[in-house]
């Protein structure tokens, strides 16, 4: 009789399952799905190496801030956390991944500059952020000047390498890797004495278990950086929703919720909410 039961319930539930799966395919083809692999998915370009920021996780999953900011926008795009598959946009990649259609957006500590904008279109902003220097506990590098005739470690296709070559330290010995997690393991291994990038990124690094009392960050707001989600260029119709879903992000305090999570452990102390379109220069 139980068994029965057990059954008749299984067969129902196989029933809804079926439809729900026809609704969802269904569904899939009114969307605009341009970035997709189909079956009513969203590629995101995130970062993989970033911890508070984007991170892959030992069991496969994604955390940080960019992360939850991409799943809460993606949720109002009408896409499920189940629905979104995380791709890896490293610095240099991420104007290419969108002009090929590898991803529909990227939230991956993407500052908005105008040589981007020439390229690809950005919602946002979503969080300022500033260029600074992590070095060793016990270094004497204090200031931009002080790179110069020093090893210096960033990433290819950054804004972080640009501003040392143009401005900050154009004498510095720069060397320029594809991540920002192969920067810190220099610094550690003392191959570099020092790395650069947005105090974000930075802060999220020196707070690892495994790095921690090892590095401190120079405080020197170096730059702005504008974080704003990238976009093929041309898509306005997905720029103006996602601006929608970042001002509803902040007025319904999720945003601060997810900073509070990503940034909290971390101790960064991040600027206030920008406002949509508003770029500090
Ligand atoms: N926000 C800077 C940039 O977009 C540095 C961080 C990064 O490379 O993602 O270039």
């Amino acid at each position: 009789m139980f068994i029965m039961q057990l059954r008749k319930v299984t067969a129902a539930s196989a029933a809804v399952l079926a439809l729900a799966l026809s609704a969802t395919a269904c569904g899939s083809s009114d969307k605009d799905d341009s970035g997709s692999s189909g079956g009513g998915k969203i590629k995101v370009g995130i970062k993989y190496d970033q911890p508070g920021l984007g991170l892959q996780e030992p069991d496969g999953s994604f955390s940080g801030f960019d992360v939850d900011v991409a799943t809460y926008v993606a949720g109002q795009l009408g896409y499920k956390p189940s629905q979104i598959e995380f791709v890896q946009t490293k610095s240099a990649d991420r104007e290419n991944a969108l002009a090929r259609g590898d991803v529909k957006f990227i939230a991956a500590t993407y500052s908005i500059t105008d040589e981007r904008k020439a390229k690809v279109d950005f919602a946002g902003p979503y969080l300022l952020a500033h260029q600074d220097l992590l070095v060793k506990k016990a270094s004497t590098i204090a200031k931009g000047e002080d790179l110069n005739g020093k090893k210096l470690c960033s990433v290819t296709g950054s804004t972080s390498a640009q501003n040392i070559q143009q401005t900050i330290a154009p004498k510095a010995n720069l060397k320029e890797v594809g991540t920002y997690s192969e920067c810190i393991a220099g610094l550690q291994s003392g191959s570099v004495d020092a790395v650069t990038t947005d105090d974000s990124i930075l802060a999220g690094f020196a707070a690892q278990d495994k790095y921690k009392g090892q590095f401190k960050l120079a405080g020197l707001k170096l730059s702005n950086e504008n974080y704003g989600i990238g976009v093929k260029k041309g898509d306005t119709a997905t720029v103006d929703k996602i601006n929608k879903a970042l001002e509803k992000m902040v007025s319904d305090g999720s945003w601060q919720k997810a900073v509070d999570k990503n940034f909290g452990p971390a101790e960064y102390k991040n600027e206030p909410a920008p406002k949509i379109g508003a770029i500090v220069k």
